[in-house]
């Protein structure tokens, strides 16, 4: 199964350069740097009073007048659970939510005419499994729509969440109340619940979701004799920057000994070393290894970086990559060259990138809000003076998509007259953010590759080993065009029903082909109940028959195949 699709070289941006490149203080010891996520921020906003209380929340009266809007959730990419008071369900948006990763939510509202201003509360409700805490703030309402601001932080109802807000079984409620307890109120229906009844499902990835890589300070003898030194601080910088993109719960980084290349101008060549010595060292399917090499290297190594695009979703294979750090920007870099890593193509070279280019490649355009779990300043602070980026706290990134950005693909040095135009990070238009579609795509492979450096109790990490106590599920999303999308996730599924009822056939063979059986499982339902994808439980169905073997499904499976039943057959492999 181990494919290697094709090399992907990154020439990055060969200005003129000058500076030092990386602090060159600090250890050079191998050292862990994680938890990221674990940060102890409470929840509050500039607007009126912010109160947490946990267990059900008492009812409150609904307020009249004034109707909940548009609902998203940020944990880099905005996604919309909401807009104009319509829930949308999980298969309609734009990117999963990360269970166990800070988030930003925000409510915007709307208003009848003849609204009377004056002091709205508005509960923020999360219900989950280990239990229900509600979100409490308060702020002013006037007689116009505004201040009703999505674009900027305090513009609307605004909460930050903890990492350890949202599970697996989270659901959330958004309820705008009546301040003065003497006032009639309306009814749910009227607009001031979302959803009008019962909870709105995250539906969050609850997996692992952690992505390790192994960094290895590298150079080329022939250039430069000393590696390049991987300080705390930029070690720091690489973390913050890997974890403010990806769909992460968390980043684990270990700094390698230094490494000599033989061959640096030779990018293929220090893949294979890399390769050799990742394969050497056993640490798991789940690392990666990245090379970063000295600013000394730059023009020897001709590169930006270098990575491998890999093309399949199995273990063992090769997830190496290295980059220049060009005046520092290994931060800047290693997002992209591990988005290789990771099976994402330049957005240019994507047929499937959104949003799509209008005209001439697409510069990796984006189409949601952008915010940073993590505060301080963006890598390319020091390139770009632009003050937003000098730290990013409680800054919403712009959206793309409604800019020119015609031939701004490679020629970014009219970043001042275009404003702070962050495009996603696998185009080569400065300075990075991600969009909603790397994400999502990040998201899928980070399930599927994190899941493997988690054994069950008693087993390896193969989809088999679930057992009681640690169930899982295998959750397979299949797309318009007909691919399949597959992750573990923990628990398994409520709901469970047989294909027949469905007019699905889901069978498990066995990897000699001599037997089948048939398989339960959750349907994953778009908005008009097509089913978009399967969740199936693992363990229920023994360890042998998971270890390795085929699993074929046929049937409508969404909405645009309904005419045209369709196999798909995923190898599951031990
Ligand atoms: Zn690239």
């Amino acid at each position: 199964m181990a494919s290697v699709g094709l090399a992907t070289g990154c020439y990055a941006g060969l200005e003129p350069g000058q500076g030092e490149g990386a602090d060159e203080l600090g250890t050079d010891g191998s050292e862990v740097g994680s938890d990221a996520g674990e940060s102890g921020e409470s929840d509050e906003s500039s607007d009126g009073d912010a109160g947490t209380e946990a267990g059900e929340p008492e009812p409150g009266i609904y307020a009249d007048g004034i109707a909940v809007d548009r609902v998203e959730i940020n944990q880099a990419v905005g996604i919309d659970l909401g807009m104009g008071g319509q829930a949308i369900a999980e298969g309609s948006r734009v990117a999963p939510v990360i269970a166990g990763r800070p988030g930003l939510v925000r409510a915007s509202w709307s208003i009848d005419a003849g609204f009377e201003p004056r002091m709205i509360q508005a509960r923020l409700i999360l219900t989950a499994d280990e239990g229900t805490t509600s979100y409490v703030l308060e702020r002013y309402v006037g007689a116009a729509p505004g201040p009703n601001d999505w674009g900027s932080f305090d513009g609307v109802f605004t909460w930050e969440l903890d990492a350890d807000a949202i599970t697996g079984s989270t659901a959330i409620t958004v309820e705008l109340l009546e301040d003065d307890g003497s006032r009639a109120g309306a009814d749910a229906s009227e607009g001031a619940r979302f959803p009008a009844t019962g909870g709105l499902d995250l539906a969050a990835i609850d997996g692992p979701m952690t992505v390790k890589v192994m960094i290895v300070p590298a150079t080329d003898p022939n250039v430069d004799s000393t590696p390049i030194t991987i300080s705390d601080a930029f070690l720091d910088e690489l973390r913050v920057n890997l974890y403010n993109f990806y769909p992460v719960r968390d980043v684990e980084l270990q700094v390698h000994e230094p490494l000599l290349l033989n061959a640096c101008y030779d990018g293929p060549s220090v893949m294979a070393q890399l390769s050799a010595l990742r394969n050497a060292e056993g640490l798991g399917d789940e690392w990666y290894y990245h090379a970063i090499v000295g600013n000394s290297n730059e023009s020897y190594c001709n590169t930006g970086g270098y990575s491998w695009l890999l093309e399949d979703e199995f273990p063992g294979n090769d997830r190496v990559s290295f980059s220049i750090n060009h005046w520092g920007e290994s931060p800047n870099n290693w997002t992209h060259e591990l988005g290789h890593c990771h099976g994402r193509p330049h957005t240019w070279e994507d047929g499937t990138y959104q949003p799509a280019a209008a005209d001439g490649p697409d510069c990796g355009r984006r189409t949601t809000w952008g915010y940073a779990l993590l505060p301080g300043p963006h890598p390319k602070a020091n390139e770009w003076d632009f003050p937003a980026l000098q730290d990013l706290d409680d800054w919403l990134v712009p959206p793309t998509e409604g800019l020119g950005l015609s031939g701004y693909c490679l020629g970014h040095s009219d970043y001042d007259t275009w404003g702070p135009a962050l495009n996603d990070m696998m185009s080569y238009a400065y300075p990075y953010w991600i969009s909603a579609y790397t994400y999502r795509e990040l998201a899928e492979r980070v399930a599927i590759v994190s899941s493997y450096g988690s054994p069950a109790p008693g087993g390896g990490g193969d989809l088999g080993a679930a057992a009681e106590g640690d169930p899982r599920s295998l959750n397979l999303v299949f797309t318009a065009d007909g691919s399949v999308h597959q992750y573990v996730s923990r628990g398994w599924p409520k709901g469970l029903q047989s294909g027949g009822e469905l007019g699905l056939r889901v069978e498990l063979r066995g990897a000699t082909q001599s037997e089948s059986r048939a398989l339960k499982f959750a349907p994953k339902r778009g908005p008009e109940g097509e089913i978009r994808g399967l969740v199936i439980p693992l363990g229920e169905h023994g360890p042998n028959a998971w270890s390795a073997g085929e699993l074929e499904i046929e049937g409508a499976l969404t909405g645009s195949q309904a005419d045209a039943p369709t196999t798909h057959r995923l190898v599951i492999e031990g």
